[in-house]
């Protein structure tokens, strides 16, 4: 991948993992917050239905005393009475007679029947003879005002204020109704009655009680079940704010400290990926690549007719195997100089043996990239000029993954079998469609994969694969080398299956130039020579 786009992608993908917990954390502070606010909203809601349930039923108590007193109606016995009962509901301001469209005598008032002070018919009358005046002027002090409750002539004054005196340190509105009348009686200082109203209706259809959210606010309606009152409260949406504000803080905080080490780490990830992969093409860019050599032998008599040259990295003075870091080279685009470095080493290395044993070859493994172009061939060839070498001592080793673009594939292959190279279909089998290679790819050689000689002698269904490979190979007249041979065992089902040749750790591992110099002297004399 371009290392541009890489580091972008990178830098998207560290802040995504960052920004997804934070974004988790955020949400759920926005939901804790509601729900706190909720439950706030209903405990206040509850408190404030309480209150006003406790002055409903001491206005009640104190008529229903009342009614029971013997006393001549305002005289000054009674009158004695009324202060008494006044007296002992806390929520209660007055007691008195009324009649005729006039009150007669309070507790407060003393007896006034001759002062005239009328009044109205009431505005909400109950089955039972109660009789309400939401709204009367207090006649004590203009701008206060009264709520007045009778029967029979019996009457309580109350400061409709008393029904909303519920301590709230967030300023919530609050207003108290009732619910047959469907009046608001009492409501909050600075409520919006018309806002609390139309909540209240809003709610007079649903469940009787329960809780909105709107834009703005937060609403809740409380009935009461022994008495025609309902409570409602609304949170305006500062006192929201104020809540989700202090909340958000905890929340991006826990999803930052989430966040913040998974962005890390994926950022470390990349990188290091990336950075290895910096690493390696400096090791290629200073020639940091050695090469290893491994025997193949004719299984006929064991002797050793060549070599594979295999790569290996100098990485901090340990040598890292071909299957670590090909992959990464093939992807990074860096394993073209590979491969040239590979043939420079072989060449340096080898070169003398080469020339003094024409028939003694090397295999060098070539990837992907070289097979879509002939100038890795054109390399060699010109590398090759002057030195003596044949063109069939190099034989070049590709696999299926060099066939993506069969087309141009196919031709370079022909290209090097022209120029005289022998080319080897490597670890024949593992691939998907390798047999169908076979019919239009016209090579010299097949190296049976590993993985089918590990089958030999095992009860396994792949352990039939080798010799159909292997009758395959020789019907259309292509050599076979089997890859991977450990055991004699191994090899001598392999001979007895006419494969040509061998390559495994039962006749050699790979070792340096130096050490195959020895191996050959042994069991070569004349190649080492
Ligand atoms: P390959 O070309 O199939 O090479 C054979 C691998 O099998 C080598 O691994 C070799 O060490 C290993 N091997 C051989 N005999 C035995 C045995 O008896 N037992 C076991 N367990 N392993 C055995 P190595 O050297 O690690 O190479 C791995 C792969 O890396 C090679 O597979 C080849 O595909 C690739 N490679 C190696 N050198 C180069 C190179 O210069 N260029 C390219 N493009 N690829 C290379
Ligand atoms: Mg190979
Ligand atoms: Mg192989």
């Amino acid at each position: 991948m371009h290392r541009s786009w890489f580091l972008a992608l990178t830098i998207v993908l560290a802040t995504l993992a960052t920004l997804f917990p934070v974004g988790i954390g955020v949400f759920m502070a926005q939901l804790e917050a509601n729900r706190r606010e909720a439950d706030q909203l209903s405990v206040f809601a509850d408190a404030a239905l309480k209150r006003a349930e406790l002055v409903m039923t001491q206005a009640t108590s104190a008529i229903e005393e009342m009614e029971v007193l013997r006393e001549e109606p305002c005289s000054p016995a009674h009158l004695v009475q009324l202060r008494r009962i006044a007296y002992s509901y806390r929520h209660i301001q007055d007691a008195g007679i009324y009649g005729g469209g006039q009150r007669r005598c309070s507790a407060l008032l003393g007896p006034v029947e001759t002062k005239g002070l009328t009044l109205p018919p009431p505005d909400w009358r109950t089955p039972d003879g109660m009789e309400y005046w939401f709204d009367l002027a207090n006649p004590f002090s203009a701008p206060r005002r009264a709520m007045l409750i009778g029967r029979n002539g019996s009457n309580v004054s109350l400061d409709p204020q008393t029904f909303v005196d519920v301590v709230d340190r967030d300023a919530r509105m609050l207003a108290v109704i009732n619910t047959e009348a469907g009046r608001i009686f009492a409501a909050s200082q600075g409520a919006n009655l018309k806002r609390m109203q139309e909540a209240y209706a809003d709610h007079t259809y649903g469940a009787g009680s329960g809780a909105t959210h709107d834009d703005d606010a937060a609403v809740v309606l409380r009935r009461s079940r022994v008495m025609p009152l309902a409570v409602v409260v609304l949170a305006p949406r500062a006192v929201l704010l104020a809540n989700w504000k202090a909340l958000l803080t905890g929340g991006l905080a826990v999803g930052l400290a989430a966040g913040l080490p998974l962005g890390v780490l994926v950022w470390r990830r990349a990188t290091r990926r990336f950075s290895l992969e910096g690493e390696l093409r400096g090791a290629v860019r200073r020639h940091e690549m050695a090469v290893h050599y491994q025997p193949i032998v004719a299984l006929s008599d064991n002797h050793c007719v060549g070599v594979e040259a295999l790569v290996r990295w100098r990485r901090h003075g340990r040598l890292v195997r071909p299957n670590l870091f090909i992959p990464m080279a093939e992807n990074a685009g860096l394993i073209q100089q590979i491969t040239d470095q590979v043939l420079e080493i072989v060449l340096t290395e080898l070169g003398t043996m080469l020339r003094r044993h024409p028939s003694f070859y090397v295999s060098i493994n070539v990837g992907a990239e070289d097979l879509k172009s002939r100038r890795f061939l054109g390399v060699l060839t010109a590398r090759l000029r002057g030195t003596g070498i044949t063109p069939e001592q190099i034989r070049i080793e590709a696999t299926e993954r060099g066939f993506l673009e069969p087309d141009v594939a196919r031709d370079t292959i022909q290209a090097f079998r022209d120029a005289g190279h022998p080319v080897y279909i490597d670890d024949f089998g593992t691939g998907y469609s390798s047999l169908s290679y076979l019919q239009s790819f016209k090579v010299d050689a097949l190296k049976i994969d590993k993985s089918f000689v590990d089958t030999i002698g095992q009860e396994a269904a792949s352990s039939t694969v080798a010799p159909h490979i292997i009758a395959m190979a020789r019907s259309l007249g292509l050599q076979v080398v089997a890859e991977g041979i450990e055991d004699s065992a191994q090899a001598d089902f392999l001979r007895e299956q006419g494969v040509d040749f061998g390559q495994g750790w039962l006749f050699g591992r790979p070792v340096p130039a130096v050490e195959l110099a020895k191996l050959l002297a042994k069991s070569m004399p004349q190649a080492a020579a």
